[in-house]
């Protein structure tokens, strides 16, 4: 713990937050930890998370959600845990099925889909050892949309989502609650990460159009975790008014 006090307004619940190190996972501790939250926060940047961690008095360490060595050292390491965010992913490339990179097929789906299936499976008893726990996972409108190009990362969203949403049904009548957050664009590093460090290439992505920042998820995460506990947000669609669909926005027409 890199400040065994905690928040000062400490609400005693523990929450981890995968993908910590950037965009939408740091802004969540941020807010998480604003709430009272003690954050465990997990990423394969530690450098990023541990520098975060300080400030936010929450507790960094190593993960990598492909690994199952490290996934296991992750959550061996938790006592407690009240709030999971599966968060960490994202997208590699932009190509079409007939020109579909294995490699990067493979990234996405042991990074978002077995990845969230690891912690999540992971941590399920203690989440509901807390007698109030929440998973909130993080997909995209890509769970519920195909577009041209995005198949490797559609895909993968698709098979999170399933994965989540089954979850649901199974733990019925156990003191677990899950919410599925469907964000359209979120202005973050993914669009870095998805076209391989091509700045140029990442910025115009949102040329002509205001995407969403990773503060406007935390504040929903925030909001999803402060309900009542017999109240479950089932799942929340999120875009920025100029985006209608994952295909066609205000830039493209
Ligand atoms: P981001 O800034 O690139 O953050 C991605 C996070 O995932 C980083 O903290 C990264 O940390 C972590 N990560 C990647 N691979 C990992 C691994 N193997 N093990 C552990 N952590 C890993 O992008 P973001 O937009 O905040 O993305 C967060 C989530 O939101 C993703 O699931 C993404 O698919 C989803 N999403 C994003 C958008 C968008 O438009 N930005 C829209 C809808 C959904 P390290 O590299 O340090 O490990």
């Amino acid at each position: 713990m890199n400040n065994p006090g905690g928040s000062v307004n400490s609400n005693g619940k523990i929450a981890v937050v995968t993908g910590a190190s950037s965009g939408i996972g740091a802004a969540a501790a941020r807010a998480l930890a604003r709430d009272g939250f003690t954050v465990v926060l997990g990423a394969r940047r530690i450098d990023r998370i541990e520098a975060l961690a300080d400030e936010i008095g929450g507790r960094a360490m190593y993960l990598d959600v492909t690994d199952a060595a490290s996934v296991d050292r992750f959550t061996a390491t938790l006592d407690e845990v009240h709030v999971l965010v599966n968060n960490a992913g994202g997208a590699k490339g932009l190509a079409p099925v007939s020109e579909a990179n294995l490699e990067d097929w493979r990234w996405m789906w042991e990074t978002n889909v077995v990845g969230t299936l690891r912690v999540t499976k992971a941590l399920l008893p203690k989440l509901e050892a807390s007698g109030d726990g929440l998973i909130i996972t993080i997909t995209s409108t890509a769970a519920l949309e195909v577009y041209d190009g995005g198949a490797g990362y559609t895909s993968a969203k698709h098979a999170q989502g399933v994965l989540h949403r089954t979850l649901r049904l199974e733990l019925i009548g156990k003191p677990i609650r899950l919410t599925e957050i469907c964000p359209g664009m979120v202005e973050t590093e993914f669009s870095l990460v998805r076209f391989d460090g091509d700045a140029d290439r990442a910025d115009a992505v949102y040329e002509g159009l205001q995407p969403m920042v990773a503060d406007d998820i935390a504040e929903l995460i925030s909001f999803t975790a402060s309900r009542p506990s017999h109240v479950n947000l089932d799942q929340i669609v999120v875009r920025p008014r100029d985006q209608a669909t994952s295909r066609r926005n205000i830039k493209t027409g």
